[in-house]
């Protein structure tokens, strides 16, 4: 492409200052690393938030194979003052997909570097470069039959640890608050350096991947949904595979048993009785994940009537609520776990267990089976196919793991997204001691009306739920900036300030939770 011809451009970045870069990009990526072209564009440009595509436009996309080339398109950027948004697997699906958060950024696609460098089968430890995929490091690990398995999201086939760990993103093994579990990360800054955290900088020390914290500040969590620098390694723990894996599910029949449920797991989960996150999935999210289509049973548009949601309860034989867990261990370890999870169940006085024979292959429980005994798979997309169109949104709050939250924190949810005629498509997930209220705002993308709805909604449920003390854990690019408000103004001028000193010129993902020194003025 000639001068001139760049339909998106940076944020004041001029045409003939844009070619400069891009020659100066393919000098140093060669001319097939170096994205310019629509149709070439395409792939980093699909979203699914109510924001038009052409806002989060890149401008360019550039595929790098080596941390030396990453720190060539640092410098790069710095020189023409370029923002640069990295992806690694580029599969955040619901929170931005592989698109930037802005129009004209241009995008640094990682997916190319994808060496497993070093699994220590003894230790259970990993070190990956950002496009190593779940998959690959499965397949790795059956091949050359090491006894570890793997936490991941639930897009596991396509996605990756290192980005997943780098948007602090969970999983549902006993290992599944994943940065928890990372261990050392190498970065490129935005001057160049290449900075390596814990144990990383003692030259010839071994132990990089076995202790997290190093000497002097631990700085591995400032670089998690930040812009403070490029993850280029990342190490992390895998879990020794047990003798067993036992998952099971138990099915609630009325949505006001939720608190109870939370009552009854927070002992066992604190305890380790339950050593995995515990999913409490509600009706829809169980239709859909089994195949279940709106369509399948109502074509009036707006929110699912109460009447249809137990329809489907009926028919394909689900609980208003559907907990899933598993129990890990030796026969012996895993048999007096039951003893106590059946116990706790007994006296709770309700609850339908099933077992893995029970459950005889049906779905969703296989797909939940395999997330939480590390097998990847694809299941969990049926969620889009509800109401179909594209249209999705992560709405996160995160509480106390308490009864009382989910009462308060489901009638509001509920309400709201039926006032904006959806549904809702949401799960509790009881971790150590917190609980992540995760729903999926559902809307048809194809038609502008819906969309605006769920673009109202969105707010609503931001501006409610913050009223009432809660504030979500991870958003999409189009909510970032106001999400960063409900944290504060302490932490945003501290984090601006952390920018100004690391990275002067802005070029570093600009706006990634909201961090972005063009926009920031609240000093
Ligand atoms: C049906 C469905 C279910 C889902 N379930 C889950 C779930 O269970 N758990 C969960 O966590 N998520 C879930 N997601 C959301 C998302 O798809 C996953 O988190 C996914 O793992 C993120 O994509 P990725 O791994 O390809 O990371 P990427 O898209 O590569 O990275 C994610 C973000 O991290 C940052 N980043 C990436 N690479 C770097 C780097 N090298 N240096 C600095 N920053 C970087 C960027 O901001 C990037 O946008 C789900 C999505 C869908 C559609």
């Amino acid at each position: 492409m000639s001068e001139q011809n760049y339909k998106v451009l940076p944020r004041d970045v001029e045409q003939g200052e844009f070619h400069q870069a891009i020659e100066k990009f393919r000098a140093l990526l060669g001319n097939e690393n170096v994205l310019v072209e629509d149709a070439q564009l395409k792939p980093y440009n699909k979203i699914m938030m109510p924001s038009e595509d052409a806002e989060h436009a890149p401008s360019a996309a550039v595929t790098a194979t080596t941390v030396e080339q990453i720190q060539g398109v640092v410098r790069i950027c710095n020189e023409h003052k370029i923002p640069v948004w990295t992806v690694s697997t580029g599969r955040n699906f619901g929170y931005g997909s592989t698109a930037p958060h802005h129009r004209g950024q241009i995008i640094l696609d990682l997916k190319k570097m994808n060496k497993i460098i070093h699994v220590d089968a003894e230790l259970g430890t990993a070190l990956v470069e950002p496009g190593v995929t779940y998959q690959q490091l499965y397949d790795y690990l059956q091949e050359n039959n090491i006894p570890l398995m793997l936490s991941f999201s639930a897009p596991s086939a396509i996605a990756g640890p290192l980005g997943n760990t780098m948007d602090r993103g969970v999983g549902y093994t006993p290992y599944g608050e994943h940065f928890l579990m990372q261990c050392g990360m190498e970065l490129v800054l935005a001057n160049g350096d290449i900075y390596r955290t814990g144990m990383g900088g003692v030259e010839g020390d071994n132990a990089w991947q076995v202790f997290k914290w190093g000497y002097g500040p631990t700085l591995d969590g400032m670089f998690t949904q930040a812009n403070y620098g490029i993850c280029t390694k990342l190490g992390f723990w895998l879990m020794p595979k047990p003798p067993v894996i036992k998952p099971f599910e138990i099915q609630f029949e009325e949505e006001t048993d939720i608190a109870e449920i939370v009552e009854f797991i927070r002992p066992l989960r604190i305890n380790q009785v339950i050593p995995n996150s515990v999913v409490i999935a509600g009706v829809l999210w169980e239709a859909s994940t089994a195949g279940v289509r709106r369509a399948d049973y109502t074509s009036e548009p707006g929110a699912t009537s109460d009447a249809i949601l137990k329809q489907i309860q009926k028919d394909k034989h689900l609980g208003a609520w559907n907990v899933y867990c598993a129990l890990y261990g030796t026969p012996e370890q895993v048999a007096v776990n039951w003893n106590i999870v059946t116990g706790a169940l007994k006296q709770l006085g309700k609850g339908k267990i099933i077992t893995e024979e029970e459950a005889g292959g049906t779905e969703p429980f296989t797909y939940r089976a395999k997330l939480m005994s590390g097998v990847p798979n694809l299941r969990e997309f049926g969620l889009y196919n509800w109401r179909g169109g594209g249209g999705s949104m992560w709405f996160a709050p995160v509480s106390q793991a308490r009864g009382s939250e989910c009462d308060k924190q489901y009638a509001l949810a509920k309400q709201i997204l039926n006032k904006h005629g959806l549904d809702y498509v949401g799960e509790f997930i009881v971790g150590w001691r917190d609980m992540h209220h995760v729903i999926d705002v559902l809307y048809d993308r194809t038609n502008p009306e819906e969309t605006k709805r769920a673009d109202a909604c969105f707010n609503e449920l931001l501006d409610e739920f913050e009223k009432r003390g809660y504030a979500v854990y991870r958003v999409n690019t189009r909510f970032m900036e106001r999400v960063a408000q409900s944290y504060g103004p302490v932490k945003r001028r501290l984090e601006h300030t952390l920018k100004k000193a690391l990275d002067p010129n802005n070029i570093l993902a600009p706006g990634k939770s909201g961090i972005d020194l063009d926009k920031f003025n609240d000093w």
